[in-house]
């Protein structure tokens, strides 16, 4: 069991940030365009080669990590798809641009499995082709599960998504989805034959519903009837499309299920993280809290609750100013993230105070890896102005072995971390501690 998320670095929410393009064009005026439409339109990360020299360069000593490439055909030093087949050699999703496209050239790049291509002397193409990059990068993002019964169409559809890039896995019956979403196998959306023999395709819709709301799982339905469309709408359905399926309309209303989908969960994401450091916030902490809790407790599992807080944060500000205190907040957060991992819930709650709801500890395991977490950030040193600030936290510590209100847990940790700052500082406090102490 995992109470993470990763982090949200590189998660805008409406584009595709960071995500590394390579453009391969000679011409000034077509790579000046584009890159800046790249850019601007979804936050990418553009390379520009101008040669086959450069992209030889850039593929051997560069970083790597391109999602795509978008290529002219013809290079000054390479007029014979040379630089197509060193993108594809690297595995890199291709993207044709070219003027020069006659029944050669064709030939030539449906040879190569291209993801698309597009002609350059259209007025339009340059929009054409930054459209044609966003619904790469949304497919090679979005798992497809096609719950189909019949092998031929099937396989048909599966060959045909996997040319566009998506990830297919595939599901013959009802039984069959429901035990994948059961079991955790990453599915972003799922297409459904209506005329699937062991559920049938709207059972099967309910039954997804009770396992994936639509921010998890997006379903599209397939049927012969178009009658059944208004039923699988009202069951949850975010798509219904009548067989004998029309190809290119089938991946363009795909395409536009991904895309939301795909927005959908980056919006949720962003709602949930804290803007300063990227951790959880609040809000997420007070929504996934009390479920956790709960579930750990339906097991007869005692489970902890710390909350912390920097020592003297305000003298900080005071001396360092205001961007050095936050420079300190984002590198605790970066050391808190490293050192709790995804197996408790970690979350900013608010200025210099954090809180983790531990995956059912025993307060004594808690009680060493909050000492531990102490020591650990009594450890970091943070550069700024060049000098190295030193700082510690103050720990509260609270055992939940009981069904109770959330704010009670907080507060309980809250009077011992309350505690812990009269004891002096740099400590952690709970109630055991405070027996001990009471006890010497
Ligand atoms: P103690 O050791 O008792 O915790 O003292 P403290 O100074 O750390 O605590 P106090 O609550 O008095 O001050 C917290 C300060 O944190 C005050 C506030 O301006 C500052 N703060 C809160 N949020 C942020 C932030 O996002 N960035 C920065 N730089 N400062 C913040
Ligand atoms: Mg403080
Ligand atoms: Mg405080």
């Amino acid at each position: 069991m995992s109470f993470g998320g990763g982090p949200l670095a590189g998660q805008g929410i409406l584009k595709h940030s960071d995500q590394r393009i390579l453009l391969i064009e000679d011409s000034r005026m077509f790579s000046t365009a584009l890159t800046f439409g790249l850019q601007t339109t979804y936050g990418l990360h553009v390379t520009h080669c101008a040669t086959l020299k450069d992209l030889e360069a850039e593929l051997q000593g560069g970083e790597g990590g391109f999602a795509l490439a978008v290529l002219d055909l013809n290079l000054p030093d390479a007029p014979n798809c040379q630089a197509l087949d060193l993108v594809v050699a690297h595995g890199i999703p291709a993207i044709v641009f070219t003027a020069a496209f006659n029944d050669r050239t064709r030939d030539e790049v449906m040879k190569r499995d291209v993801v698309g291509c597009i002609i350059k002397h259209q007025p339009e193409s340059i929009q054409q082709v930054i459209v044609l990059v966003d619904r790469v990068l949304t497919s090679v993002g979005t798992t497809v599960l096609l719950a189909m019964p019949d092998r031929w169409e099937r396989d048909a559809l599966a060959g045909h998504l996997r040319r566009q890039r998506f990830r297919v896995v595939e599901a013959l019956t009802g039984d069959e989805v429901s035990s994948m979403l059961a079991s955790g196998t990453s599915v972003d959306i799922v297409v459904v034959d209506m005329a699937l023999g062991d559920t049938g395709g709207a059972a099967l819709l309910t039954r997804i519903r009770r396992q994936a709301s639509e921010e998890q799982v997006a379903v599209i339905g397939l049927g012969t009837d178009p009658a059944e469309a208004a039923g699988f709408f009202d069951r949850g359905g975010n798509e219904f499309l009548a067989k004998p399926l029309s190809m290119p309309e089938f991946e363009r209303r795909l395409f536009q299920v991904a895309k939301i989908h795909a927005r959908v969960r980056a919006l949720h994401r962003v709602a949930a993280r804290d803007y300063l450091t990227d951790l959880f916030n609040r809000r997420y902490f007070f929504e996934t809290g009390p479920r956790l809790v709960e579930r750990s407790l339906s097991r007869n599992l005692s489970t902890c609750i710390a909350i912390f807080d920097i020592d003297h944060f305000k003298r900080l500000n005071d001396t360092y100013g205001h961007e050095v205190g936050d420079l300190v907040l984002k590198a605790v957060a970066r050391r808190l993230r490293s050192f709790v991992g995804e197996e408790h819930l970690l979350a900013r709650l608010g200025g210099e105070e954090f809180g983790i709801l531990f995956n059912g500890l025993s307060i004594e395991d808690a009680g060493y890896f909050c000492d531990a977490l102490r020591l650990e950030i009594a450890k970091t040193r943070v550069l700024a102005d060049d000098e190295e600030i030193s700082i510690t936290i103050s720990i509260g510590l609270a055992l939940i072995a009981a069904r109770e209100s959330f704010d009670n847990y907080l507060n309980a940790a809250d009077q011992f971390l309350y505690m812990a700052k009269s004891a002096g500082r740099n400590c952690v406090m709970s109630e055991s501690k405070m027996m001990l102490l009471a006890a010497s």
